[in-house]
This record gives C-alpha cells, structure tokens and sequence, in this order.
C-alpha cells in the first residue's frame, strides 16, 4: 500500500512535468472508486493551468487556476503515471487527464484510490482533510507536540503514532521501525513515556520517513512514479518483516505480535 514516501516520491517526480502546463480533456472510464467519481467536477477541471503540486497525508494535491484543486489517493493500489498521449488505454486504467502530448493516467485495479475536484479554499475544511493531525516533515512536529497531544491518554505508544488525527502518515511500517530506533517498545502505554523519549520519538519518525523518501520509496507495493519507475533500492529496515532475525543493535531475535489487528516487529532487548 502506499504510504507517506511513496506518495512524495510521486509529487516530485511529477513537479516538472506539470507544473506551468494546462489540463486538457479528461476520460472517464469507470467512476466507481471508494467514492464515486464527480464527472461534472473533473470535466470542469479542463483547460486550467497547474500553478503547483502539494501533498497533504497521503493524497497528491494538483492545484489549478481558478482555485481548483485536483487531489488524488493512491488507496492500496492506485498508480498514477504520465504516459504518451495515444499509449493504449491500461488494464484497470479509470481515468485520464490529457497534458498537451501526455496524458496523466489514473490505474487502481483494487478501486480503494480517490479523485477529488475540490474548491482550493475549502480544502481545510473537507472532510477528508479537516481531521487529519499534524504533518511529520515539518518544523511543528516534535516530541513536545507528541507529548502534548498523549497528555491525558492511555494504550500503546504505537497506535498512537499512527493515529492520522495525531500525526499523519506514519503507516504500520514506519512505526514499527521509528519505535525501533527510539528504543520504545510497540506496546508501552503513552502515559509511561518520559521526556525524552518522546524527542528520541519525534526524530526517529522524521528519520524514517526521510530515509524511505531518499530511497525513491518502497519496494513493498506496485509503487511507481509518476514516470513509472518502481521504488529506487530494496528498503532498508532494522525490525519490520525480520521475526526470527538478529537485531541489528544486539544480536537478540526480533519478535512479530499482532497489536490492534496489525503485525508488530520490535526486539525484545533494545526496546522497552
Ligand atoms: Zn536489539
């Protein structure tokens, strides 16, 4: 599924090609995604000019003049590439937007994805984005921000990092592995976690999101760029998907559990 890196991967990938150039017809195969398609909306879209790409949790926001704002979610396994404008329609390609030779080409075999015309203006206030929490990649976000929000609150460290009205984009996989390298076990209580620990928290989540964008994204999905490109190098993770291998830090073997429905990797020795 893609996550946070892949979804930023694509962002870059696509800054230059699009930006500056204007949208011209768009093709609508098959409008039942997670939520129906708004023809009206996205015809509306044509002929607009693309001023800039912005992500926001995991939706790419294409932002058009006339305050529109095009954002698109990959869902489990939407692909969203820019491909010659006569290269045949794609097995499972729903819809398309024509770039003068090119057109941007939405394929989403599982249909868990989503393509949104959207008033720019409105954006904070929609629905899929009014609740969403702090984005990681950014300056506010820290463990005083952590500590602030788990102020008050119980259970485990680890849903709580990837509670999405907390703090966005931190999937099964990255927190796995940003407990990890913060030395926190996966399942201490949020009430129990001192200081400084939460800061060792804040940068670990950073790390790991940064590293995971520095490599082009993942290899763990069907994630390819905006050019179609798969994720750059096989990832390179401490504990998730290794129970039974050594730790990195220690040599003890890592253990899975499952916690609130999902796998859980951690080392039993270095985290606590
Ligand atoms: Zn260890």
């Amino acid at each position: 599924m893609p996550e946070l890196p892949e979804v930023e991967t694509l962002r870059r990938s696509l800054i230059e090609p699009l930006v500056g150039r204007s949208l011209g017809d768009v093709t609508i195969h098959r409008g039942d995604l997670r939520e129906p398609v708004d023809s009206t909306g996205l015809q509306s879209l044509a002929e607009r000019r693309i001023l800039a790409l912005r992500r926001r949790a995991k939706y790419l926001l294409i932002d058009l003049s006339g305050e529109q704002t095009l954002a698109i979610h990959l869902g489990m396994s939407g692909q969203l590439t820019l491909v010659d404008r006569n290269t045949p329609k794609a097995k499972h390609e729903h819809l398309s937007v024509a770039v003068g030779e090119q057109r941007l080409r939405f394929v989403d075999p599982r249909r868990f994805g989503l393509v949104l015309a959207l008033r720019s203006n409105d954006l904070s206030t929609d629905p899929h984005f009014a609740h969403l929490g702090l984005e990681p990649l950014t300056a506010e976000f820290d463990g005083d921000y952590l500590r602030a929000r788990a102020r008050g609150r119980r259970g485990p460290v680890k849903s709580f990092i990837m509670d999405a009205g907390i703090v966005v984009g931190v999937g099964n996989i990255y927190a796995s592995e940003a407990l990890y390298h913060a030395g926190i076990h996966p399942s201490r209580g949020v009430h129990r976690i001192a200081t400084t620990r939460w800061n060792r928290l804040g940068r670990a989540i950073q790390r790991v999101l940064s590293e995971a964008i520095d490599r082009g994204g993942t290899t763990f999905s069907d994630f390819v760029d905006g050019y179609g490109r798969s994720g750059g190098n096989q990832p390179d993770l401490a504990v998730y998907g290794r129970s039974g291998e050594p730790c990195p830090g220690c040599s003890e073997t890592i253990r899975r559990r499952v916690q609130g429905g999902r796998s859980t990797f951690y080392c039993p020795k270095c985290q606590r």
